[in-house]
Formats: structure tokens, sequence, C-alpha cells
């Protein structure tokens, strides 16, 4: 899942200038992404691997290293290593302003996993969302079209579901056949005019 930028840009800029740093950290919670040291019951134990279990934190470290090498050995390269946040309870996965997807990235300033979500399909999902906003930028990103965003991210990371719940399914399906057509070389060029 990517969140939809236009949201994330609408409560950062516009009520920057009406309210303060601190109504838009209470009123918009994905913008928490960006500072996940100050969510309470979060602890960053490096730079890029933060969580709420800080026993699990070898468990995350393996998802998040095979992950990030899978994605670079076979999407693309990865400019900046993303922030990943573990939550190990839904609560926690509430708090940053998340519930029914497993994980949620946000642009490229990091991604929350659920409880649900720490595994390395989910992770290698998310980290191609991170590359799209790395690659394309943001804004186009979130201007591409569904079928090139979430069937990319889920043709590429490998997703073990032979059938996905539709429009998931059909997405992945356009996504193969015009990735067949374009090529891994002309990749973020021809995904820059879609
Ligand atoms: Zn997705």
């Amino acid at each position: 899942m990517c969140i939809k930028m236009n949201a994330l840009l609408k409560w950062l800029v516009l009520p920057g200038l009406l309210f303060s740093p601190v109504a838009v950290w209470a009123l918009y919670k994905p913008v928490r992404v960006l500072a996940p040291q100050w969510v309470p019951g979060i602890t960053c134990v490096t730079k890029d691997i933060c969580l709420e279990d800080v026993t699990r934190y070898k468990q995350a470290e393996r998802i998040y290293n095979e992950s990030l090498a899978f994605v670079e050995a076979n999407v693309a390269a990865v400019e900046h290593p993303p922030r990943v946040i573990f939550c190990s309870t839904e609560n926690c996965f509430q708090s940053f302003g998340f519930n029914k997807s497993a994980a949620q990235t946000v642009g490229v300033y990091g991604m929350v996993i659920s409880p649900r979500g720490w595994s390395q399909a989910y992770l290698r999902h998310e980290m191609i969302h991170h590359i799209q906003a790395e690659h394309l930028g943001v804004y186009k990103q979130w201007r591409s079209p569904e079928w090139f965003s979430e069937g990319m991210a889920y043709a590429l990371s490998d997703d073990p579901r032979p059938k996905l719940a539709e429009p998931f399914q059909r997405y992945r399906e356009k996504f193969q056949l015009w990735y067949q057509a374009t090529g891994k070389d002309r990749l973020w060029e021809e995904a820059g005019k879609l």
C-alpha cells in the first residue's frame, strides 16, 4: 500500500501555515514517520530500524537486510535505504494513522510494518514503493496509475500468492505485460511518461 501523498502535502503544507507543528503532529499521524523516536514506545536501534519490541531487533534486522538485498539485486538500486518502523501491536500501527493494511510507506520518509506484516514479501513490496518515490519523485509516484505502482510492487516483490484479491491481481498482470514490453533498462524512463 502507498499512502496518497496529496493528503500528506495538504496536511503538511497548507495547515502548516495556520497550525503549529504540534497540531500537525497530533492531527496527521503519518507525519510521525519523520520522527518515530518521538513516538512513545518506539525505539530506534539504528537510523533505519525502529521498533516497538526491542527484543525482536534481530528478527527485524534480518527481514530488513534480506528484503533490501533482494530489491537491490532484482529491481533497482536503492539510493537511501528506508527507515522502517516495526510494530508488534495494532495500537502501535494505529498510532501512525494506519489500520487495515499490513504495511504502509510514506513517500521517501519511511514505512511502518504492522504486526501482520513482518515478512520479506511485505518489506520487499514496501521497499519497491520507496524506490518508486526515489526514482520518480514523491509527486510523480503519487500521480502514477495504481496498476503501475501497486502492480509493480506485487510483481517485482515476488509475492508468493498465486492469486491476489482484485483489483491487485489485474494490476499485477497489467504491469507484467507492460514490463515485458518495456524492459528493465527503460523502466523509470517509461514509468515517468505514464
Ligand atoms: Zn502497495
